[in-house]
């Protein structure tokens, strides 16, 4: 039986790691932290339950698929359910649009804004669904090992279908004339760490996807999903090893022969995985220069990287009526947005609330509420080291003097029993993230797809990537995806 070592659990590791042992493959995950899950973590305190990433759950089909795959239920190992309204999204003027994928409801409320409007917002829908079908059937469901599975014909006509050269934020103005609900649709790029003024426009697929897929919530938390993966992984036979920090490749003859994991030399295996973070991998796993390939030192360093995150993870001892989801807008988003992308830490922050205890009792104690507070902040190569203990204490006491402006929140600060931060520092640190940069590779046009460090590394023979820097990027449902398509290429070459 051949061997593989997969070096992370995390969304990704534990996705490859089910898939290879469903092909019959002897599977070992070395992961550098106590606990399973890398970003989606999850931490405990008080009998408050905290999700330390992802929260938003969509295209839950991707999610069954791992565990389908493995000739089981998914219903047996994860239990979702639909969220509706999806999210609310609340401006500074006091005003709020609910995100609803109920047809009817979400007509009449457009036609509140205008007729106009909700017609274009229908158009949007259309447009967009048929550009992401080009994207899934041509880019995100496929790897690129040599030029020619990109530059020929039928790919680069395919790539002019997505239409992808203009932003979202101006790709969604075509279709809405409404200043509100324009940037309704178009934060979501926020969600892999791109601007809506300069991203791809191919990125208004996500707000498309919310609305034609759903939002889900899995009891539990996110973390479910991870502790679900694990269960799966351990019940056919695959081996997981915590703690066990991964510090180099040992490679001779254009192979990986060994790790050195906690200081101690480990070989035996056929291919090795990599989950760990793609531009971190290079700069501290490949010593030698010429394994490397074109991903030198200083290539790494002029790679753009996504946005980071300035979490607060707030336990309360009262209950709050919100929403599971709830976005705040910036007096000046668009102001907040060049912050962001210009490596100035957000005066004035938007924010995003995820509060799952409203849906689940299992995330707070009785009568007490869980909320986790995001503010979208600059990565570490662009706002430089800033987040020093003074600092980080500051910017805790602007969140929360901003969140209690929110009449929902307004006596927050009297009602916090246990509060917890995540800063950039946090996600270098704790997940080996290349600038703390929290979604990985920032998408742009010249690192997705064909130009994104793809799943199996082209300048070691037994060397392939899973994870959110890596083809297809990042989310949840996308690194399931860059799972399918790393395991799909070492089979490919092992079998
Ligand atoms: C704050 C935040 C909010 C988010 N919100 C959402 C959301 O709502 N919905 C959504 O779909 N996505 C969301 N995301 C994105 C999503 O979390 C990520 O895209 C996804 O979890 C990344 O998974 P991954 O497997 O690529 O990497 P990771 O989760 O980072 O896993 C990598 C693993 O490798 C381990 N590792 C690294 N180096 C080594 C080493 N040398 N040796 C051993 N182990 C090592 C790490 O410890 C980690 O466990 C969010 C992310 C963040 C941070």
């Amino acid at each position: 039986m051949k061997k593989i070592a997969v070096i992370g659990a995390g969304t990704a590791g534990l996705a490859s790691a089910i898939r290879l042992k469903a092909l019959g493959y002897d599977v070992t995950i070395f992961e550098k932290n106590e606990k399973i899950g890398g970003r989606m973590y999850q931490i405990k305190e008080q009998g408050f339950t905290f999700d330390v990433g992802p929260t938003i759950v969509m295209m839950p089909s991707l999610y069954e698929e791992v565990f389908k795959i493995s000739g089981v239920d998914p219903k047996d190992y994860i239990d979702m359910q639909r969220v509706d309204p999806m999210f609310e999204v609340f401006f500074r003027d006091q005003t709020k649009l609910t995100a609803t994928n109920d047809l009817v409801q979400m007509t009449l409320d457009n036609e509140k804004i205008s007729e106009e409007d909700a017609q274009g917002y229908m158009a949007y829908l259309a447009d967009v669904y048929k550009r992401y079908l080009v994207a899934k059937k041509y880019f995100i469901d496929r790897t690129f090992r040599k030029p020619i599975d990109f530059y020929n014909p039928k790919m680069l006509y395919k790539a002019l279908q997505l239409k992808t050269l203009s932003s979202a934020y101006r790709s969604i103005s075509k279709f809405v004339k409404n200043e509100k609900l324009r940037q309704s649709l178009a934060f979501q790029t926020l969600y892999i760490g791109v601007s809506p003024y300069n991203g791809p426009s191919i990125y208004t697929i996500i707000p498309m996807i919310e609305l034609l897929y759903g939002v889900w919530y899995i009891k539990g938390g996110m973390y479910s999903m991870a502790k679900a993966m694990e269960r799966r992984f351990i019940e056919m036979g695959g081996k997981i090893l915590l703690n066990q920090n991964v510090e180099s490749f040992e490679i001779k003859h254009k192979e990986i022969q060994g790790i050195k994991v906690n200081g101690r030399h480990v070989d035996g295996f056929d291919a090795y995985l990599s989950n760990a973070d793609f531009p971190w991998a290079m700069n501290n796993l490949i010593h030698d220069k010429k394994s490397k390939g074109k991903y030198t030192p200083k290539k790494i360093n002029k790679m753009l990287y996504s946005s980071s995150s300035f979490l607060l993870y707030i336990g309360t001892d009262k209950k709050y009526k919100t929403n599971l989801h709830s976005i705040f807008f910036a007096q000046d988003f668009n102001g907040n947005i060049d912050d962001l992308f210009e490596g100035n830490i957000p005066k004035d922050p938007s924010f995003y609330v995820y509060s799952p205890s409203q849906v689940d009792d299992t995330m707070a104690p009785e009568s007490k509420e869980v909320l986790y507070v995001l503010v979208p902040v600059p990565n570490l190569n662009d706002s430089g080291e800033v987040w020093t203990d003074e600092q980080i204490e500051s910017y805790k006491q602007k969140v929360l003097d901003l969140l209690s402006t929110k009449e929902q929140f307004k006596d927050i600060k009297e009602h916090i029993e246990v509060l917890k931060m995540y800063t950039p520092n946090d996600f270098k640190t704790n997940f080996n993230l290349q600038f703390g940069a929290t979604f990985g590779l920032r998408p742009t046009l010249l690192q997705s797809n064909y130009f994104r460090p793809q799943n199996k590394f082209k300048y070691l023979k037994n060397l392939y990537f899973a994870g959110s820097s890596n083809h297809p990027g990042a989310g949840v449902p996308i690194v399931l995806n860059s799972a399918k398509l790393a395991v799909s290429e070492i089979d490919k070459d092992l079998k």
